[in-house]
């Protein structure tokens, strides 16, 4: 099912998000996000993006899907790239965005399996973009 996309003015998106019950079934949103985000044609999309405020986003590169539940970042490198960055929320709207190159991060995979990865690069800039939906921060934020 294709859900609306909840747009940068709405409070939705500056609200807490808060971690999920484990194994607590999530398919059936889950698939419903990754239907939105492909028909949206995005990369990532998180959860309070369709209304739900709860930990969880999902990432869509090199025609992988990545689910991501209860996310946290551990550590970041100190060494940062820009990126040019859209965001469903914030329909034709790009800005450069500082971000860090390597992120360490915790999470739960949709079997409720927990990984500690270090992502680099693009991926890294995805996930710090989607964590920073779960923080309740927006692309425009970072602009002056
Ligand atoms: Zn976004």
């Amino acid at each position: 099912m294709i859900l609306p996309i909840i747009l940068y003015k709405n409070k939705i998106l500056r609200k807490k998000n808060k971690n999920i019950r484990l194994k607590k079934n999530l398919n059936k949103i889950i698939k419903n996000m990754f239907e939105t985000m492909y028909y949206y044609k995005g990369i990532g999309l998180s959860a309070p993006q369709i209304g739900k405020n709860i930990n969880l986003f999902i990432i869509s590169i090199n025609n992988k899907k990545m689910i991501f539940i209860n996310s946290k970042i551990i550590k970041y490198s100190k060494k940062k790239i820009i990126s040019n960055e859209g965001c469903l929320s914030i329909p034709n709207f790009y800005a450069n965005i500082k971000r860090n190159k390597l992120i360490k991060v915790e999470y739960y995979d949709n079997k409720w399996e927990k990984h500690n990865k270090i992502f680099k690069n693009n991926l890294s800039i995805i996930y710090q973009h989607e964590y920073d939906h779960i923080k309740g921060k927006l692309i425009i934020d970072y602009l002056n």
